[in-house]
């Protein structure tokens, strides 16, 4: 559950009605702070245009949403887990928000600052600032070391909603999807016989623990970024097992999995039955639009993918939420056309 320092409304208002439209459910990676590294014709280059957004993009599909009355929901507050003769059992939860609301979940994906992000224009890990709030550090072009809350999802979300508490329920702010094979948010958790082990792992333990407290949860996006449905079911046991042993140890337990490249597998399908079984009830991929299906033991939802492939061919199926016209950034095609 989102803690209370997150803001937001509370959903014990009075004035909360119940709702039963679709849930939109929408994700991101980390930012592009410094497009001039992220967009400059390297192997990577394309990659990025792809499947980031920058910072100016994501402020602009923030103000967006919050416009069109979307509202922030934790995806943990939807459903119930139930026991019934030993086994379990998820349950709708009636969602209530304001009046003229709508639900949104938003994830992130990936935010585990893995080394090509270092070179590209992303952060390279989540910090504590003075104040005590997260913020992100990072290394510009000309090599400044810089501390900010103005470049990065989380911060700029915590921010928005100090601002707007009405863009969220319960303080409710999105769930972060971690890999575990370069450790976690910019701290190299994996290298367990590395001298500065246990250095880094009370690193990323502050930064789970703040962002816990102020309306953040976390999935599994697998150990190695495995495509479920390619590999077999002893190697996606084995990843699983390895995520809960180096990551769930650090982010506490979590029911939600998210499936690398937007893979995933279906019940009556031993995999399925291994993520069910490692604990995962909750099953995210990617789709165009919002779907959620609720089975007996468990719910698959799938996410809207918010990149530069989104921005540029799916403008009509995102005008609900903004205008891809507008949030696009000139900066990607003034910098990668200048490389020709
Ligand atoms: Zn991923």
């Amino acid at each position: 559950m989102p803690g209370n320092e997150g803001g937001g409304i509370s959903q014990t208002d009075e004035d909360l009605v119940p709702y039963h439209g679709p849930i939109e459910h929408i994700f991101f990676h980390p930012l592009v702070i410094y497009p001039e590294l992220a967009f400059d014709g390297d192997r990577m280059s394309r990659g990025y245009d792809d499947w980031f957004v920058t910072v100016k993009e994501f402020k602009a599909i923030i103000d967006s949403l919050y416009k069109h009355n979307f509202m922030l929901i934790d995806l943990n507050s939807i459903y119930e887990l139930q026991e019934a003769d030993g086994k379990k059992q998820t349950k709708a939860k009636e969602l209530r928000l304001p009046k003229g609301k709508k639900p949104i979940v938003l994830s992130i994906d990936d935010m585990n600052y893995y080394d090509y992000m270092l070179q590209n224009g992303n952060a390279n890990k989540l910090v504590i600032d003075d104040n005590g709030e997260i913020a992100t550090y990072s290394v510009s072009p000309k090599g400044e070391k810089i501390t900010s809350r103005d470049n990065e999802i989380v911060p700029i979300l915590d921010d928005f909603v100090k601002v707007h508490p009405d863009f969220s329920l319960n303080g409710a702010k999105g769930l972060i999807a971690l890999t575990g094979y370069e450790g976690v948010l910019g701290y190299r958790t994996n290298k367990k016989d590395a001298p500065n082990y246990e250095e880094e792992k009370q690193g990323a333990l502050r930064i789970i623990d703040r962002l816990k407290s102020t309306g953040w949860s976390f999935a599994s996006h697998g150990y190695g970024h495995l495509d479920a449905r390619k590999v077999g079911l002893d190697r996606l046991t084995e990843d699983t097992a390895r995520w809960k042993d180096e990551v769930e140890t650090l982010t506490g337990p979590t029911n939600i999995y998210v499936y690398p490249f937007g893979s995933s597998v279906l019940p009556g399908d031993p995999k399925y039955a291994a993520l069910l079984k490692a604990g995962f009830t909750v099953l995210c991929s990617v789709g165009p639009a919002p779907y959620l299906k609720w089975m007996p033991d468990s719910l698959m939802m799938d996410r809207r993918h918010i990149d530069g492939i989104a921005l540029k061919t799916q403008q009509s199926k995102l005008v609900d939420m903004f205008d891809a016209n507008e949030v696009l950034d000139p900066v990607r095609a003034e910098l990668l056309d200048s490389m020709h």
